[in-house]
């Protein structure tokens, strides 16, 4: 583990062009840079703002809108109009189950573990594919504002975001053609911007105060030696500027005498309300009253009716502020900074409550909505080794993981990790009764294990025989100081474990890691999309399985009609599979799924829902 790694990974390979900073948010993301007099800034491509609306908009002729004109397609076209797709990255439809309405384009939900989708017309896209588009708009600002090309850049996520949601970021950045060089937290990034954690000499303790347009996120950070931890996170992933905007249409709705339903029925007016609810809202900044008309209803709200109704909303960030200094077992007085984050920050009871509850000032003299993106874009700079004075710490040069189902690398430890570092992920058998499990790890940056370096490979021998699905195999990666890895497998149901250690770096030079980067970085789009050609593939096949079993079982149940319809659905999945064409295999799985949820549901079998539950190794 040399300490130039850093400069491996970014150093000689294209000098050329820029690192950018990315905030891939909910409701806008942005791009930053650093100037060549070393400020950061943020990118405002010929006056189309500073802000990009994370939103996508599918036009009939295959035509694909990013950020504002999207938005206006909110409106006139909800169906066609992907927005907080963030909320869905790395995400499965278990996970989401709750708050589905919330979305009004389809998210397809077959009830299962495996990673939603989203239908547009009879296109499926993914999450990541959504985000890339997002970023690849970001980038072509990027590179046309600064004339200069962006190949690489540093992209924030939440702190809360697990490892499933940083992979599916990074996977993203990928495909819109970006080396990802790092995921940095949202509130590192923020503490950067404000030069807190630049001094490797200095200890400190920080509190992240990040109010969105519709997400709120507390983090109390500690930074010590350089190193940001995250000691608690706490906060509402249903809370921010948009509820703002809410009540101050109920506000008006009831002002006006106006029936709220029939308000809702009418979509223009209902838009046309929170606009101008939001345009309210803002303006307190500079006026205390706000006074117009829509039609013949009166929009007239004063700042202090505007405190008093969104009070609650704001104590209730108040609450979780509370609770994560509890779950950090910290007071009040120990925090040494407090960050402010989010546009909602610009409100000034926010503003004021949150110095109130912290008893000190609050950092807020950036932009609140550009401080992460201006954060990252240093973080990206100190990669790029151009602040020689911080000190860059040992990091790993490739990432580590393992081979999944179809040759598939699965990342424990992303590359550029500060080393000692670990990683962890849980893994499940592929067919019926497996009771051997081959881990084969690997090291580099490709998508498929043929194309990276093998380090070892063991098998987890003695896994009691159950249905695929069922046995629940840990795998956890640990990387010390000196550089050794420790692969530990153990099934958690029967406590089998297994051990190796390998050192990653032995037999490898400086000149091969350089070449595996530089080919992972013009493979990179081919990467991501043979990859989710195979993930489509394996989740079709396993489906075959599960639903050939199933028949199989329970026979006597289903109807002889739907058995019949089942098997032709079958066989035409398998046509799809042998064809090549994510998109058909991803149409037929949805189809079985419609098909066949009916008498699953009436069997209440477990078999189909619990299949894919995770990762599968064969
Ligand atoms: P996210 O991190 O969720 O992508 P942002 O940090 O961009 O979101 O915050 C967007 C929210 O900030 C919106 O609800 C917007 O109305 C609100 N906002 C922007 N400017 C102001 C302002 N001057 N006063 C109050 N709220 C604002
Ligand atoms: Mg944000």
């Amino acid at each position: 583990m040399a300490k130039v790694s850093i400069n491996l990974a970014t150093g000689s390979l294209q000098k050329e062009d820029i690192i950018v900073g990315i905030d891939l948010g909910t409701t806008n993301s942005l791009v930053a840079f650093i100037n060549p007099d070393n400020s950061p800034q943020v990118i405002n491509d010929t006056g189309k703002g500073v802000l990009v609306p994370s939103v996508v908009h599918f036009g009939p002729a295959g035509d694909v809108l990013v950020g504002n004109e999207a938005k206006d397609f909110l409106i006139t076209d909800p169906q066609n109009t992907v927005f907080s797709v963030k909320r869905l990255l790395g995400r499965s439809y278990h996970d989401i189950e709750n708050y589905k309405d919330f979305f009004s384009y389809k998210v397809i939900d077959d009830d299962t573990e495996s990673l939603v989708k989203i239908k547009v017309g009879d296109k499926f896209y993914t999450p990541i594919e959504l985000s890339a588009l997002i970023l690849k708009e970001l980038k072509a600002r990027a590179e046309h504002a600064i004339k200069t090309p962006v190949n690489r850049a540093v992209i924030t996520v939440p702190a809360y975001f697990n490892d499933s949601q940083r992979q599916a970021t990074r996977d993203a950045g990928k495909l819109a053609g970006l080396d990802v060089l790092r995921i940095v937290n949202e509130p590192t990034a923020a503490s950067l911007a404000y030069g807190i954690g630049l001094n490797p000499e200095e200890t400190k303790t920080i509190a992240v105060y990040d109010l969105g347009g519709g997400t709120f996120d507390m983090s109390i950070l500690q930074i010590q030696n350089g190193i940001f931890e995250v000691l608690a996170t706490n906060g509402d992933t249903f809370l921010g500027g948009d509820d703002f905007d809410r009540i101050i249409v109920d506000y008006w709705i009831e002002k006006n005498n106006l029936n709220k339903a029939e308000v809702i029925a009418n979509n223009e007016l209902a838009q046309q309300l929170r606009l101008k609810a939001e345009e309210a809202k803002k303006s307190f900044a500079h006026q205390s009253l706000f006074n117009e008309k829509i039609g013949d209803i009166w929009c007239t709200l004063d700042r202090t009716a505007f405190e008093e109704l969104i009070l609650p909303k704001v104590q209730q960030t108040i609450t979780c502020c509370q609770n994560a200094l509890k779950d950090a077992k910290l007071t009040i007085d120990q925090i040494d900074e407090v960050v402010m984050v989010g546009g909602s920050t610009r409100t000034a009871l926010v503003k004021k409550m949150v110095a109130e509850f912290f008893g000190r000032p609050v950092h807020d003299d950036l932009n609140p909505d550009e401080v992460v993106a201006l954060g990252a874009a240093i973080q990206a700079d100190i990669l790029a080794g151009n602040r020689k004075d911080i000190l860059l710490l040992d990091v790993t040069p490739l990432s580590l993981g393992i081979e999944t189902m179809g040759g598939l690398m699965d990342v424990i430890i992303p590359r550029n990790s500060k080393v000692p570092t670990k990683g962890g992920r849980q893994y499940t058998t592929s067919i019926d009764g497996q009771v051997n499990m081959k881990i084969a790890v690997y090291q580099g940056e490709r998508d498929l294990i043929k194309e990276n370096r093998k380090l070892a490979e063991f098998n987890l021998k003695g896994i009691p025989s159950m249905p695929a699905g069922f046995p629940k195999v840990d795998i956890n990666f640990l990387l010390n100081a000196d550089g050794i890895l420790t692969i530990q497998a153990i099934e958690l149901r029967s406590g089998v474990k297994q051990e190796v250690e390998v050192k990653p770096t032995y037999g490898i030079t400086d000149e091969q890691v350089e070449q595996m980067l530089m080919d992972s970085i013009t493979h990179a789009k081919d990467d991501v999309n043979q990859r989710m050609l195979i993930e489509a593939r394996t989740e079709g096949e396993q489906m075959v399985y599960t639903v050939e079993r199933f028949l199989q079982k329970n026979g006597s149940y289903v109807t002889t009609e739907e058995t019949g319809k089942t098997n032709e659905h079958i066989a035409a999945l398998k046509a799809a599979i042998s064809t090549g064409d994510k998109d058909l295999i991803l149409k037929r799985i949805d189809e079985i799924n419609e098909l066949t949820r009916p008498f699953a549901e009436r069997l209440m079998d477990q078999a189909i829902s619990t299949a894919m539950r995770g990762k599968s190794i064969e």
